[in-house]
């Protein structure tokens, strides 16, 4: 398995409190296997994906539990210089704001340039060719010109394509994309998603796509992990989940999705708001929200269960949920 995520634990130790962030986050992904991991905002998407870079190790974050296994290898336990080796040439992440990602005082080339020189020992104008093909290969125009820039001379579209090709520069087996379009118009959110998919297929790399909008990774994921306050309520091969979704979350962000049939029809919202991760609610976490929920949901934490190969759902009710 090129990249797994098991039964992670992470908490923050704040003034308030003891904020779960994660309780037991298991998922993996493949070789040139796109997986998107949906959820609201503080579901525990971002937590998770940085606990894989290495880059949540600092208080009030903990991770009290897990692993994380790159080609089987322990990450959580490895050197500080081994976990900064895999993050440089293994895994790779890109963000929703290139602005803040990228250096503002150094070119975009420059920037591009530095890592290989310092992880392939290219020399400056062997690493400037190689700079300019990945500013082709992500299709920013006048590539040539554009290295020598600065990225507020860059659009925020172009900008989010400068920083897909920084972090292809060393060859990346797995790229963590977390809402990488969620900054930009819709056209250009379209033109990055169709780029990331391309280049993850001709790359035949594993792509974690993160994302709040259902409607973003229709069309690319190959399979999707549903997170609800800091636990995978669904996890289900994409056709299967949007065919009929496995658990009452997941069918209430498909109810959320704009149609393109129902012209003008209004949509339906999730009623509340997601928890707060210092006060989870008890069973369920979901139960509060939950339109088909039952006494038993306030009272007992449900269980993974089993509705086809690779496919789980965290609902009493899981079964008649799927069934319709
Ligand atoms: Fe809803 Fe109960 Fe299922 Fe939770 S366990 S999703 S509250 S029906
Ligand atoms: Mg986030």
């Amino acid at each position: 398995m090129l990249l797994e995520v098991e039964d992670l634990h992470v908490e923050f130790r704040t003034r308030d409190g003891v904020a779960r962030v994660l309780n037991g986050v298991s998922y993996h992904v493949s070789a040139g296997e796109t997986l998107a991991v949906l959820g609201e905002s503080g579901s525990g998407k971002s937590v998770t994906a940085q606990t894989i870079m290495g880059i949540l190790d600092t208080p009030p974050a903990f991770v009290t539990g897990g692993s994380v296994r790159f080609h089987g290898e322990e990450l959580l336990s490895a050197s500080a210089e081994r976990r900064r080796a895999v993050r440089a040439e293994g895994v790779a992440m890109i963000f929703q704001d290139a602005l803040s990602a990228l250096n503002p005082v150094f070119t975009v080339g420059f920037q591009i340039e530095e890592q290989l020189r310092l992880r392939r020992g290219m020399s400056r104008s062997q690493a400037r060719a190689r700079a300019i093909e990945l500013l082709d290969l992500v299709r920013i125009p006048a590539a040539r010109q554009r290295v020598r820039e600065y990225p507020h001379q860059f659009s925020g579209g172009m900008r989010q394509r400068a920083m897909i090709a920084m972090a292809l520069a060393l060859d990346p087996e797995v790229l963590i994309a977390d809402e990488p379009t969620t900054a930009l118009d819709v056209t250009v959110q379209a033109q990055i998603m169709d780029l990331l998919a391309e280049i993850q297929r001709e790359r035949r790399m594993g792509l974690v796509l993160i994302t709040h909008d259902l409607g973003v990774v229709a069309e690319v994921a190959d399979r999707i992990v549903v997170m609800y306050a800091g636990r995978i309520v669904e996890q289900a091969d994409a056709v299967s989940l949007f065919r009929s979704p496995g658990h009452p979350y997941t069918a209430a962000l498909m109810r959320s999705l704009p149609r393109l049939d129902s012209k003008g029809a209004a949509l339906e919202t999730i009623r509340g708001l997601p928890p707060s991760l210092l006060r989870i609610p008890s069973g369920c976490p979901f139960h509060p929200r939950c339109p088909r929920a039952e006494a038993v949901c306030a009272a007992v934490v449900p269980q993974d269960v089993r509705l086809g190969l690779g496919r789980t759902s965290a609902c009493h009710f899981a079964e008649e949920v799927v069934g319709g």
